[in-house]
């Protein structure tokens, strides 16, 4: 018995059945993962008792110096994973990171150029039911409607037509290589910083599987909880000359006291990430995701810009006749978790959508290969085709927790209780 379920069994009880969900189910939802029982040891520490506003050897509070200890370790680990000039690692979440670039670079008002959100950009990069559309003037640029890809001459006419102060590159839902070389010139042209926010493909940049902005974007952002799959949170790398800027934009001008146990966790992450498995990781995650697109594609669907390049897919549904919407229900009785996605040029309203984005990162954190991903196609396959019918639906969800259960779900299996 833990004390949890003694002392609040309601709350004990939903996190058990959660524990439960993550080893019968099949996650494919493009930005979640299994962080490891020595990352999530980490997060429940004592250290979430400690305020430390400030940075390492210039805190505000006295009785920081084993959660100075950390943070640098922290930072130094980042420094070495990416190669960057300086990193913070105090942001709370991705959200949060991009907001302290924009504080550290705008005044309210100025023009930014980011991705559009029905076409693969994140809320951050100028929604207007966001802050970042809210206090900025964005202006989007988004994919060609032929091929799916970054229409990057699009994205240069309104770099030089607006002379944005920021370009935004990175993504929520694009399934292929962001050339950051590219956005590089394009900024300098127009005397743009670039901001890099590589929340999803993290993993994939340390693992040498996607190329790195670091040598091209001035500033860049990322979560630390999706393919780099540590705790939930996020850390701003940036050059040099932006150090100050970013430091006095996270502490004091956005946040308050750092998630001292969070930062923690951030730097057990960092070093599973310097290990040389963390390579073969993330080169399994890119090997799994394109063999489970080909077999969808084998198997009739689209897929959009014909493949992936990363760790995602999207999956156009139109050709099937059924929504984003009814296929992630449908899907979610099967015990296969995914996400209602707008595909570009989407017909369909953002909460019914043509698409669905598919990802491998938690599946290969459960060590699933390519073998495995054939037979997760199937499943899925199986599952559109018995929409509406819920007792082969219910029927599938009893096969599908036969097959999950014989793979090891990190920080859930190997946790001690
Ligand atoms: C997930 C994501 C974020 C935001 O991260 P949160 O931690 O959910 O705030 C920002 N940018 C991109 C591209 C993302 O995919």
């Amino acid at each position: 018995m833990s004390v949890l379920s003694v002392q609040d069994p309601e709350v004990a009880k939903a996190i058990g059945r959660d524990e439960r969900r993550l080893v019968d189910e099949l996650v494919l939802i493009a930005s979640e993962n299994y962080a490891s029982a020595a990352v999530r040891e980490a997060t429940g520490s004592v250290l979430t008792n400690k305020y430390a506003e400030g940075y390492p050897g210039r805190r505000y509070y006295a009785g920081t110096e084993n959660v100075d200890r950390v943070e640098i370790l922290a930072q130094e680990r980042a420094k070495e994973l990416f190669g960057a000039d300086h990193v913070n690692v105090q942001p709370h979440s991705g959200s949060q990171a991009n907001m302290a670039a924009y504080f550290a670079i705008l005044e309210p008002g100025d023009v930014v150029l980011g991705m559009r959100l029905d076409q693969g950009g994140h809320l951050t990069h100028g929604s207007p039911v966001n802050f970042s559309g809210r206090f900025y003037d964005f202006a989007s640029y988004g994919v060609e409607r032929e091929t799916e890809l970054i229409d990057f001459a699009e994205v240069e006419s309104l770099a030089k037509e607006l002379k944005p102060k920021i370009i935004v590159c990175g993504a929520t839902a694009y399934p292929r290589t962001i050339d950051f070389e590219r956005f590089k010139e394009i900024a300098d042209e127009a005397g743009a910083v670039l901001v890099a926010d590589i929340a999803h493909i993290a993993g994939l940049i340390v693992g040498g599987v996607h190329p790195s902005p670091i040598p091209y974007a001035d500033i860049v952002t990322t979560t630390t909880h999706k393919t780099l799959r540590g705790p939930r949170g996020a850390m701003i790398m940036c050059k040099e000359e932006y150090r100050r800027k970013i430091d006095s934009a996270v502490f004091p001008r956005m946040q308050g006291g750092p998630m001292m146990h969070v930062i923690a966790a951030k730097a057990v992450a960092f070093k599973e990430a310097l290990q040389p498995e963390f390579k073969i990781y993330a080169r399994t995650i890119v090997e799994n995701a394109r063999t489970l697109s080909d077999a969808l594609s084998k198997r009739g669907l689209r897929i959009v810009s014909g493949g992936t390049d990363n760790h995602l897919m999207l999956v156009d549904l139109t050709p099937l006749g059924i929504t984003g919407k009814v296929a992630q229900d449908g899907l979610r009785e099967t015990g296969i978790i995914t996400n209602k996605n707008a595909i570009p040029f989407d017909q369909e309203k953002p909460m019914v959508t043509s698409g669905l984005r598919l990802g491998t990162p938690a599946l290969s954190s459960r060590e699933m290969g390519i073998h495995e991903m054939e037979t997760v196609a199937g499943f899925i396959m199986e599952g559109l085709s018995a929409i509406d019918d819920s007792a082969r639906l219910s029927n599938l969800r009893r096969r599908i927790a036969e097959f999950a259960r014989q793979y090891p779900a990190p920080g859930v299996t190997d946790a001690q209780r």
